[in-house]
């Protein structure tokens, strides 16, 4: 039987990284949890997994620190001889919205470490083992508000927007390699992060008339996945419902 392929979600404790945890697992992939505190959901994810059949450990780092991310990775690796992470999704994300004027430099700074600076760290580390395979995927979860911009969250889409000038470069320097990159931009998704947000006043405006959920979000990143998509590259995929038009 051929060995399953490795895949390493960031932020799969909850919400959508659980979502795309599940989907990968069951699916096939052995699955590597990273998560930064909440280890209580972080197992909720895990013995999901291994309930269905799935095979999956947790990889706890903080994503807005490059040296728990690099002596994690590394780690791995180390212990893992013969295998290597074959896919990343890199979601992990947080938010803390205000208008600029307001915004202090930590909710700059928090946005921007955790959302990009990590993007960059743990993608860096974790590409290794693809470009030496000269095989791979990789797919960052960023946002509407990364495309289109949203008041309040100029920290947010500017991190986002971030990304997905990153995905489209890295696309480019990985293509002879046999690796694609790529982006999901979802609209308003159910989880905590958007515990605070009223659907009643958005349906309006959503063409779809609710929120996505996450597993609509994991569908769309196990298809970029697949050798399905092996032909696409550096491109943005959007779940939201026909929010952006
Ligand atoms: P949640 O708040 O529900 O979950 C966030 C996840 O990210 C948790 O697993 C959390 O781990 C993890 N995380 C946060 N910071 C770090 C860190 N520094 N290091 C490691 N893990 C971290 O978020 P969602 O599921 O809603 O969002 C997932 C992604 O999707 C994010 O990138 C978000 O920006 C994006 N997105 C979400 C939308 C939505 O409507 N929900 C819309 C558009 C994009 P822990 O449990 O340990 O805290």
């Amino acid at each position: 039987m051929a060995e399953k392929k490795t895949a390493l979600v960031t932020g799969g404790s909850r919400g959508i990284g659980r979502a795309i945890c599940e989907q990968l697992a069951a699916e096939g992939l052995h699955v590597l949890i990273n998560y930064r505190s909440n280890h209580a959901e972080a197992e909720l994810t895990l013995s999901a997994i291994r309930e269905q059949g799935g095979s999956a450990e947790l990889l706890p780092f903080d994503c807005a620190d490059q040296q728990s991310i690099e002596s994690a990775i590394e780690k791995w690796t180390t212990e893992h001889p013969g295998t290597f992470i074959e896919v990343l999704v890199n979601n992990a994300g947080i938010r803390k919205d205000n208008v600029m004027v307001m915004m202090s430099n930590d909710e700059w700074n928090d946005v921007l470490n955790t959302n990009l600076n990590g993007w960059f760290w743990v993608t860096r580390a974790a590409s290794r083992g693809m470009i030496g395979k000269r095989r791979g995927r990789i797919v960052n979860i960023v946002s509407l508000s990364g495309i289109k911009g949203l008041p309040g969250q100029t920290n947010y889409s500017a991190s986002k927007a971030g990304v997905i000038g990153g995905t489209k470069a890295l696309a480019q320097e990985l293509g002879r390699r046999n690796i694609t990159v790529n982006a999901v931009a979802p609209g308003f998704i159910k989880t905590d992060m958007t515990e605070d947000i009223d659907e009643g006043q958005y349906k309006q405006v959503i063409p779809m008339a609710r929120f996505g959920t996450p597993e609509e979000v994991a569908h769309a990143v196990s298809f970029l996945v697949s050798e399905k998509a092996s032909y696409i590259t550096g491109t943005v995929i959007q779940v939201n419902g026909g929010l952006y038009t």
